[in-house]
């Protein structure tokens, strides 16, 4: 029950940074009493702070403000590409005056304590200074990057000199001529400001702890093209950033790195060095941030502009970043950094090699160096994303610290919202697009978001929001599910909480693209706020869920077949299917490089049948595979599922023999489980031509091939041989019957569609043949001493009910049997090699399975 007393504000937000600013403007004009609290003594947040020389943003400046206001739109005009500080601050202190924004914010106010308080359903807070207020709706805008990290240096207050940090720099500026300065990290502040350091110092010393990548600005007046592109249609330029990956309208490219010469790799990233545009880097390529092998080349190809650009190779190499995947730690923009190493007074000392001992009375002490300074500049960083939100003492519901939840990482729903906190909203808060997006979109969007979520409360009688428990774990899982497929996760970066000790290492923003991310929030909206609780008097409304569960990669392989509007395949004559399977093939990577493919032929019952042999690059002789492929027993052959038999022959160091059996409607049932056993045997008695080892034989399959897989094992126990040692099936079709419930929840819209499923079935089996078990090996009246099974089934199959089916029912007939529910996948996402990553762990379980049937170990390299 929710009480009606009535607080000091409908809300109070912290921080007048661009998202304070926003967001006091947007609640005025919805009609909420607001007011914002911040312990600066002006506004602009980030840019009121970070007043070191050379400050500037690093997405342009036409994209990197608000789009709120048209007329500010117009009447403001940016003098750079990448504005200063300055600039960007005159920018905001502008938009507070323009909009009378001041009155409603209470400077020189930190806030200390925010409490729940369930009773009145309102929250109080209180500042630093003994202050109590008490609010509705609160929210922290108090930035990603605002909470300073501690420099963790032994000894930091013993300096007699100048202390400067970059983050919170002295209003009055400072004057470094004659002097002999430290700067200590080599971030985005350090790269900024070094030059111009150097430009005044008498000595400039950098002490690098990590080499970063950073790429040349070419700063300068205002692009005329880019200019042209947004006054030609302002509204049409906003709403491209708004639905672009990363908050700015930039084209994707969809060509890997490794899909173009040598030459055409270098001619591109020649041309993003000479755009000087962060998001041009991992916009190069579609694979930059996914594939090792992709982005090293881009890695090299910066070194090599270190190295041309560094005239003292040594140092070069030194500022040559190692050890991190490009892009996967923030990478910078910079005015003449790496040409600032080519002044004689300036010096780099790498602190992996000689790490700082202490900070002393005269200056630095490294492990075999003493140096005396007359000023330290740590440009060290910030307690990223959640340091400025745990900082304030946040207690929710029961009593439960905000910091004591997050004590294993953040868990938001949206990054909007956390269980156990109502009423209590972060912007740009973690598991959003945020820091990797550009952020006056992504802030402009959380804005509105709540505006809109509050209006929403207010015109429904509801007072207070809270998520589900159940979608909060579920965005979590998608956060995750997206960070896992890039390499994003592999660095030691503030993105994964690594700059500062003892915070739990998890990647904490979203990475999935501002695009997919504001589609999810609308689409949230548009279910009825789904996976939130809303509560006002006497009511209350919840259609609880998770607003994303298929796999990020197979979402945007969905989507693209979406684009295609192509007609269903089962409206098709069977040769037009044949022929666009066998185009839609044709498009695939090829899969990983193997030792050797052989296509051949075998005896069959009525005839020779194709067959394509895949070989491991290790000495042999190997175990066997008998593979069967997918295609509702009407489409494919030996090859049509090439890149997927590459990956298992590879993962499983084992031969993959694909055998090409008779299709339907030309031959219909039982003529593919015929061929298929009759293959089977014909591999078990050739073993040792084939180049494998006798008696070491399983057999597998993908969807139809599945089901002939399976049946091929139910007829070998049958017939006395040939002896198989197991058997992988991977969304076997296992039963005629169309009525499962999986073919009701996935009937449409994820490739294998229940239509599809009984256009096959029409093709393959006339009714009264379709319940025999060599159609529908489920229905087999004994189902005891089948070889051990892997049963992979995917989560959004029609054919999962049967697949788990068919695992119980050899399970429960005393067959050893591992099941595998692969989340978020499709029928067709798992033999997707090289195009659906997250399927690869399950790929890889795959191959294990096969070794563990071998009763091999895995090969040292997987
Ligand atoms: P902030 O601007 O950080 O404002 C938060 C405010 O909250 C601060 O003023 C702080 O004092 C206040 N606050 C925090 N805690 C409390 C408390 N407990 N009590 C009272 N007040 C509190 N992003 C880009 O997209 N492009 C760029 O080019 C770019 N350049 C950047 C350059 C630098 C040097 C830095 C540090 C960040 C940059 N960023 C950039 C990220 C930048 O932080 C955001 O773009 C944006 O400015 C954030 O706005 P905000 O209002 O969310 O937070
Ligand atoms: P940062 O990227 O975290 O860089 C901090 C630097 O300090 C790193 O080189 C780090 O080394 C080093 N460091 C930290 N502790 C150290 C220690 N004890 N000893 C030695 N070195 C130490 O921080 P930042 O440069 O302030 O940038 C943070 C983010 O703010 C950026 O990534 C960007 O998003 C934003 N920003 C943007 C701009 C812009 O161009 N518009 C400018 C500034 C900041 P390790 O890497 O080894 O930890």
């Amino acid at each position: 029950m929710t009480a009606q007393i009535k607080p000091d504000f409908d809300v109070i937000a912290v921080g007048a940074g661009f998202a304070g600013l926003y967001l006091l403007h947007r609640l005025r004009g919805l009609g909420f009493s607001a007011k914002v609290l911040e312990s600066a003594d002006d506004v602009g947040g980030t840019w009121y702070w970070n007043r070191y020389p050379g400050a500037r943003c690093d997405i342009q400046s036409i994209d990197y403000s608000y789009s709120f206001d048209p007329e500010l739109e117009t009447e403001w005009q940016w003098s750079e590409r990448y504005a200063t500080q300055p600039e960007i601050l005159r920018y905001l202190e502008h938009v507070a005056h323009k909009h009378d924004l001041r009155r409603d914010i209470q400077f020189s106010t930190r806030v200390e304590v925010a409490k729940w308080d369930a009773d009145a359903s309102l929250w109080h807070i209180r500042s630093e200074a003994g202050e109590e207020f008490s609010c509705r709706f609160y929210v922290m805008a108090s930035g990603c990057l605002s909470q300073p990290k501690a420099p963790e240096i032994e000894g930091t207050d013993r300096f007699h000199g100048e202390v400067y940090y970059t983050s919170s720099w002295p209003h009055e500026g400072v004057d470094f001529s004659g002097k002999r300065v430290a700067v200590i990290g080599t971030g985005s502040s350090g790269i900024q400001s070094i030059p111009l350091i150097a430009e005044q110092a008498q000595a400039l010393t950098v002490f690098q702890r990590t080499a970063n990548y950073s790429i040349p600005a070419h700063n300068g007046p205002m692009p005329t093209e880019k200019l042209a592109q947004l006054e030609g249609d302002r509204a049409l330029y906003r709403e491209a950033a708004r639905w672009s990956r990363a908050g700015v309208p930039i084209e994707p490219n969809e060509e890997g790195a490794m899909q173009v010469s040598a030459e055409e790799r270098q001619r591109r990233y020649e041309a993003m060095w000479g755009a000087g545009e962060l998001l041009g880097i991992a916009g190069a390529f579609s694979d930059l941030l996914v594939d090792p092998v992709s982005n090293e080349t881009l890695c090299e190809f910066v070194r090599d502009k270190i190295r041309a650009t560094v005239q003292d190779q040594a140092t070069a190499e030194l500022l040559c970043p190692r050890g991190h995947f490009i892009g996967t730690k923030r990478p910078c923009l910079d005015s003449n950094y790496y040409q600032t190493y080519n002044l004689p007074h300036v010096r780099l000392v790498d602190l992996r090699e000689h790490p700082i001992s202490s900070i002393t009375e005269q200056g630095i002490d490294t492990s075999d160096e003493t140096f005396e300074f007359d000023a330290i500049v740590y440009a060290t960083g910030f307690d990223a994303m959640t340091g400025a939100i745990v900082a304030v003492d946040i207690v929710g519901r029961d009593d439960l610290s905000l910091a004591d939840k997050w004590a294993n990482g953040p868990q938001t729903y949206l990054g909007l919202m956390t269980v156990g906190f109502p009423n209590f909203f972060t912007i740009t808060g973690p598991g959003s697009p945020s820091v990797l997006s550009n952020m006056t979109v992504s802030i402009e969007q959380h804005v509105e978001w709540i505006g809109d979520c509050l209006s929403y409360l207010s015109s429904n009688g509801l007072d207070v929001i809270e998520p589900t428990e159940t979608a909060e774990a579920g965005w979590l899982q998608h956060v995750n599910d997206c960070a896992d497929i890039t390499l994003y996760p592999r660095a030691d970066s503030w993105y994964m909480g690594a700059n500062v000790p003892g915070k739990p290492r998890v990647f904490l923003p979203y990475v999935g693209g501002v695009d997919t991310y504001r589609g999810a929030c609308d689409e949230v909206v548009s279910r009825d706020y789904l996976g939130f609780r809303l509560q006002g008097p006497g009511k209350q409304q919840c259609n609880d869920g998770v607003v994303r569960r298929i796999q990020p990669d197979v979402a945007l392989v969905l989507e693209f077949i979406d684009s295609l509007a192509l007609p269903p395949m089962e409206s098709l004559s069977v040769d037009d299917a044949r022929a666009f399977s066998i185009a839609m093939a044709a498009e695939r990577p090829a899969g990983p490089e193997i030792g050797e493919i052989i296509d051949k032929v075998l005896p069959g019952p009525v005839g020779e049948l194709c067959y394509r042999l895949y070989r491991p690059d290790t000495p042999g002789p190997h175990p066997i595979v008998a593979y069967f492929h997918g295609g509702g027993w009407v489409l494919g052959g030996a090859d049509s599922d090439d890149p997927f038999c590459r990956d298992l022959c590879a993962q499983s160091d084992s031969i993959v023999v694909s055998i090409n059996y008779r299709h339907a409607p030309e031959d219909k049932f039982p003529a593919a489980p015929n061929d298929g056993f009759a293959a089977v045997q014909w591999i078990a008695d050739n073993a040792g031509m084939l180049g494998g080892i006798p008696g070491q034989l399983a057999v597998a399959g993908w969807s139809a091939g599945a089901n002939i897989a399976a049946v091929v094992c139910q007829m070998a126990r049958d017939g006395g041989g040939p002896g198989i040692v197991g058997q992988l099936l991977l969304n076997p079709v296992t039963d005629c019957d169309l009525t499962r419930q999986s073919y009701i929840d996935n009937a449409d819209g994820f490739v294998l569609t229940t239509a599809l499923m009984q256009w096959f079935w029409d093709h393959y089996a006339d009714s009264a043949d379709r319940v025999d078990p060599r159609a529908s090996p489920l229905r087999a009246s004994d189902l005891s001493n089948l070889p051990p099974a892997l049963v992979v089934t995917s989560e959004f199959d029609p054919l999962c009910d049967e697949g788990i089916a068919y695992a119980e029912a050899m399970s429960n007939a005393g067959v050893s049997v591992r099941h595998i529910s692969a989340r978020g996948q499709i029928h067709t996402s798992l033999t997707a090699v090289g195009v659906v990553l997250s399927g690869a762990p399950v790929r890889k379980e795959m191959g294990a399975a096969l070794l563990e049937f071998f009763g091999t170990a895995p090969p040292s390299e997987l």
